[in-house]
């Protein structure tokens, strides 16, 4: 028997291995020495209490016979997918309860897609990206192209011809750059897909961090996106769910490809591969979008904009570029005097015990860029941000 050979094809990925090398050496070597560790992509703060409390009033219903619940819709409790669908409908996009599909978070599901594709397809991925891109497509055996970005474009490339593609790979606000596309932008893309029948996947896990007005939330606010996107989204960041687990996927009903209905075709995956997401967590995620859901998440939320804007005026003051921060919980700064993303690292490790991620993690094109995160602790935060100033000022 041959395995899938693949797998042979995936590049080892060092980078968050690297990363926990370095600093366990460097705390061997500093005993007793606190890290400011401004690398990590995962939430400091808990779930809110709507969400606390409707998880354990879900766990109580479990414990009654009139209340309890076995098996839930592979596709999602009506409740969740309702939920799901008013809260786009307050962005003024318009969805049925059936394109909204409840999932186990999101990057399960940017593998399980691929699915829908069949095999050896192209795919293409705005470089530097997150990773998990990259190595569900080579599992999958597709050819992996990538959109080059870099300072000169924003990170945020734009379509040209000849770029081939069956699917396409947006992710905005952006992981690792924080870059966003506006709706300009993003329409051209859609354009781009409608006319190489190309299927737009749009990662929208980091939505709820926009703050400048106009800066669409989902591919769904672009004119022509419903024939050529689907939507993946994640609890996670924005509530919290990291460790609990729970999001959605938008495929429309217009989404069609060779005559098939995509929609269609992931019911099929779904009710096949799935047994549906736990009754306690889908009601924990639906109550993410009740009205206090949404003014605690936001609170929440802005305790990760205050760790930004203090990231941010540290690199102002020193005159260093970057992007992302404003709308997204990461920020993508220049290594100042032409340093590589690793030399930086261990300078910022070595002389202030600050952690960043290397964007050469992220992709070629991420060499020369670090990212910093915005999902620490406020005082770790504001103390990493005064020894950046200092570092940086002499
Ligand atoms: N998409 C992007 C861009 C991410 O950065 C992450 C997590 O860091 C995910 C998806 C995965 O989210 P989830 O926790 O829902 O699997």
């Amino acid at each position: 028997m041959i395995p899938n050979t693949n797998y042979a094809k995936l590049k080892s990925s060092y980078l968050f291995f690297n990363i926990a090398q370095k600093t366990k050496a460097y705390v061997e070597a500093h005993p007793g020495t606190h890290l400011y560790r401004m690398g990590i992509g995962d939430v400091s703060q808990p779930l809110c209490p709507a969400v606390i409390e409707a998880l354990h009033a879900a766990v109580d219903d479990q414990a009654n016979q009139s209340s309890f619940h076995g098996y839930m819709p592979e596709c999602g409790a009506p409740f969740f997918r309702q939920a799901v669908a008013g809260y786009y409908a307050k962005r003024g996009i318009t969805l049925s309860e059936d394109e909204c599909f409840v999932s186990s978070g999101a990057s399960d599901e940017l593998g399980d897609i691929l699915d829908l594709f069949g095999r050896d397809k192209t795919s293409l991925i705005m470089e530097p990206a997150y990773p998990a891109y990259v190595d569900a497509n080579i599992m999958s055996g597709n050819t992996v192209v990538h959109a080059a970005s870099g300072r000169e474009n924003g990170f945020l490339p734009m379509p040209e011809d000849p770029m081939n593609a069956d699917v396409i790979y947006i992710c905005s606000p952006n992981n690792p750059t924080g870059a966003v596309f506006d709706k300009a932008k993003l329409k051209a893309w859609v354009d781009f897909a409608n006319a190489h029948d190309a299927v737009i996947i749009f990662d929208a896990a980091y939505e709820a961090f926009i703050e400048e007005d106009g800066i669409p939330h989902s591919i769904y606010e672009i004119e022509g996106s419903r024939t050529c996107a689907i939507e993946i989204c994640s609890l996670s960041k924005t509530a919290g769910f990291t460790g609990t687990r729970c999001g959605y996927t938008i495929i429309p009903m217009e989404l069609e490809r060779g005559g098939c209905s995509l929609n269609a075709m992931w019911v099929r995956n779904r009710t096949t591969k799935t047994n549906g997401v736990s009754y306690i967590l889908q009601k924990g995620g639906a109550a993410v979008f009740t009205e206090e859901g949404q003014r605690k998440i936001h609170d929440t939320i802005k305790i990760y904009k205050k760790n930004e804007k203090c990231l941010m005026e540290a690199l102002d003051k020193v005159g260093i570029w970057y992007t992302g921060g404003k709308n997204a919980p990461y920020i993508w700064m220049k290594c100042p005097d032409g340093m590589g993303s690793w030399e930086f690292f261990d300078k910022l490790l070595n002389e202030i015990q600050v952690v960043g991620t290397p964007g050469e993690g992220f992709g070629k094109c991420g060499d020369g860029y670090l990212r910093f995160s915005t999902f620490g602790s406020p005082e770790d935060t504001e103390e990493a941000a005064r020894r950046l100033v200092a570092l940086l000022s002499k």
